[in-house]
């Protein structure tokens, strides 16, 4: 940094389990390496990243120590953090505090900090988070309609999650419109594995389809999105589901895996193409949830700039682009055939001529989004 040079990268998967990846590119001269071991805990799989950035063949640097800043994603910020901070003690309790918001997150995040700063101590750590982004969307469109004491007292409320993949892709859809991020107005579509909405006025999120939790709004992967919440009650009553079956089911076995049995829209999409009438029906609900967050944040945004989408799904399925888009011409929205299909892998836009609202691929960078911010918040 500032160059925004990518030196390597990497992943470490399953940490805890006998089969762990370890992932490992070294983007100077495109030297591999991919292991599947036993990784034990967080300070194991670090203690492997240094050995790999380190390494004579394959590594980027001489020494772990030379390394001065390190930008953690962090899930969960409560309602106490609307942008990127550095990690101090106080700031740490903060996220300890909202861990009962975040009880599969927030744990894990923190345990990353404490060991990157016995093993990196001359780094200093910055925690940018998932929610701040969607600290700005007024009460009316955060508060749940249930007794108002008791979603205070609880901190029950819309949170909102993805925020900085969101804000990433305001600020680039700016930068291609050539415009202030202050007077840039988006919908902007995550559709990853996890999918969510941002309705963005003015470079501010003012609403998002996830919710308390990340299970909240469109159909995912392996998330239920929008049900009825009549529905929990009734698998307890009637199915006398536990309250770990019934998380389990929602997060694990719904969505799109629920529909059809995978989770994968490559796969999906060819056993649409196959015949296959539950894989066709996934992705008509999956997009008809789409459509329906896209008329509903039209409504809230006023004049809208772009619609944009990103995320494994959003940059490279014209197909699934393409149906989201279809018949909502008399908004004002209407996409070029043939430059969507051109539009995957790209930044680009595919927008008809005289279409009132600009419809834009560009990819999403949390790495990137997060390495900046860190950089930010480290020189202020
Ligand atoms: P992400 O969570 O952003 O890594 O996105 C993962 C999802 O992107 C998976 O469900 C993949 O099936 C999906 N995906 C990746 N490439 C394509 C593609 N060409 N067409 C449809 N879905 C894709």
């Amino acid at each position: 940094m500032p160059e925004e040079k990518l030196l390597c990268k990497g992943l470490v998967d399953r940490i805890g389990e006998e089969d762990a990846l370890i992932d490992y590119q070294n983007k100077q001269d495109q030297k591999n390496f991919k292991e599947v071991a036993e990784i034990k805990d967080h300070e194991f799989a670090l203690k492997k990243v240094i050995q790999l950035i380190e390494d004579e063949e394959i590594g980027v640097i001489h020494n772990a120590n030379e390394i001065e800043l390190i930008g953690h994603r962090i899930v969960h910020g409560g309602t106490y953090f609307s942008n990127p901070r550095l990690l101090s003690d106080e700031v740490l309790s903060k996220i300890e505090e909202v861990t009962p918001l975040a009880p599969l997150h927030n744990p894990h995040n923190l345990k990353g900090v404490q060991v990157t700063q016995t093993l990196f101590p001359n780094a200093r750590q910055v925690g940018v988070f998932d929610t701040a982004f969607h600290q700005s969307i007024p009460e009316k469109a955060y508060r749940y309609a249930i007794p108002k004491d008791l979603a205070d007292d609880n901190g029950i409320r819309v949170y909102g999650f993805h925020g900085t993949s969101h804000r990433y892709i305001a600020n680039q859809t700016a930068e291609f419109l050539d415009k202030p991020i202050q007077e840039t107005s988006l919908i902007s579509l995550h559709l990853g594995n996890g999918c969510s909405m941002a309705a963005v006025k003015n470079g501010q999120c003012i609403d998002t389809s996830m919710g308390f939790s990340p299970l909240d709004g469109l159909v995912m992967g392996s998330r239920s999105g929008d049900i009825d919440p009549a529905i929990v009650v009734f698998l307890q009553d009637k199915l006398k589901m536990t309250s770990a079956e019934i998380d389990q089911l929602l997060n694990k076995k719904s969505g799109l895996i629920g529909l059809c049995g995978t989770n994968d829209l490559r796969e999906i999409i060819s056993m649409a193409e196959g015949g296959d009438s539950n894989a066709e029906l996934a992705l008509d609900i999956y997009c008809y949830r789409i459509q329906k967050y896209i008329g509903a944040y039209l409504a809230v945004t006023g004049p809208l700039d772009a619609i944009v989408f990103t995320a494994g799904v959003g940059e490279n399925s014209s197909l699934i682009r393409a149906k989201c888009l279809t018949g909502l011409e008399h908004l004002g929205i209407s996409f070029d055939s043939d430059q969507n299909e051109l539009a995957s892998g790209t930044k680009a836009s595919f927008q008809v001529k005289n279409s009132k609202v600009k419809l834009l691929v560009l990819p999403t960078d949390e790495e990137l989004a997060i390495a900046k911010a860190s950089y930010r918040v480290a020189n202020e």
